[in-house]
């Protein structure tokens, strides 16, 4: 960062920094700059237009410097800041744990449309490569009387969704196992197994953005040759293991939709598939009932 005699206000420190993330490539240079310092002030947002003339004090300066030092490294902002809002919750999140997208939202919302139809209050519900949780916390926080069990293959990864079920208020809600897959949770039945499991083909990989190919978990990301092997496994191994009336609900990658549909009505206990769109317009979710 150049240093001069001038004072470094919230004003021109923001502009300083858009302007040097920018140049550096980074995708969304303003709000990054207004996120980060926000963070660092303890401040929302909006706090920042109405003191533009503020001057820093030496340890928000230093701070921030570190900040702005990671992010041009390309480490996501969440990973700096620790944190990510989901659902209108705040996750916890660290390396270990892929970042929740806005496009899991529409998973999170299709399972609690049709869970609420469910009133007899034994709704049992299974996340599967439940990362920091953040599936399967919304859903708990939005419905009572629903109980769950999450599996993730990276202990790690456990780690941060159980601390994120404590500070939600939800541990007693939760059962969490480390595993491949269905695994550790076989002889159980549910009323929903949901997951946006690993879906990236590995010839894409390549074409990520740096933050995700570079500082996310790519056992979080690769989904096989063509992205589809995960949906393959569940397709097979979960319909037996839902109760009578229950679905499976997958998050998709682009142009997967109708492949992951059809590997689910495969099995001759899926009755019935339905495709949801993401605020976008491209097929988010398969959702497969069993009856
Ligand atoms: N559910 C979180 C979300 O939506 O933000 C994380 C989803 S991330 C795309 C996929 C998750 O699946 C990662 O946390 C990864 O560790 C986990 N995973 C990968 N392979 C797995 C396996 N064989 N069994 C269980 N979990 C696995
Ligand atoms: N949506 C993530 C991305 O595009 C991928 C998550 C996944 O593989 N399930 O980076």
């Amino acid at each position: 960062m150049a240093e001069n005699n001038q004072i470094w206000t919230i004003g021109r420190i923001l502009k300083w920094t858009e302007d040097y993330f920018g140049q550096k490539g980074v995708e969304s240079p303003r709000l990054d700059a207004e996120v980060l310092l926000s963070h660092v002030l303890g401040k929302q947002r909006i706090y920042l237009y109405v003191h533009f003339d503020e001057p820093l004090q030496a340890e928000e300066l230093a701070c921030y410097r570190a900040m702005i030092k990671q992010r041009i490294d390309r480490v996501p902002v969440a990973y700096i800041l620790g944190e990510k809002e989901f659902m209108g919750l705040t996750f916890k999140v660290t390396p270990d744990t892929l970042v929740p997208r806005p496009d899991t939202e529409i998973l999170v919302q299709a399972a609690v449309d049709r869970l609420k139809q469910w009133t007899d209050g034994t709704v049992r519900l299974a996340d599967i490569g439940t990362g920091s949780g953040a599936i399967c916390l919304s859903v708990l926080s939005m419905l009572d009387g629903v109980t769950a069990d999450t599996v993730d293959i990276s202990p790690a990864a456990r780690a941060v969704a159980e601390e994120n079920a404590a500070t939600l208020g939800l541990s007693e809600r939760v059962t969490f196992h480390t595993g491949d897959l269905l695994t550790p949770i076989r002889e159980q039945q549910f009323t929903a197994i949901l997951s946006n499991p690993p879906y990236i083909p590995e010839a894409d990989i390549q074409e990520l953005a740096p933050e995700v190919r570079c500082k996310e978990p790519m056992t979080a990301l690769s989904g096989g040759r063509d992205g589809l092997d995960f949906y393959r496994r569940l397709c097979d191994e979960a319909p037996p293991m839902l109760s009578d009336d229950g679905f499976m609900a997958f998050e998709v990658g682009i142009h997967q939709a109708e492949d992951v549909a059809r590997l689910a009505e495969a099995s001759p206990l899926i009755v019935r598939t339905e495709i949801l769109k993401d605020y976008a317009g491209i097929d988010r979710v398969v959702v497969a009932w069993r009856k």
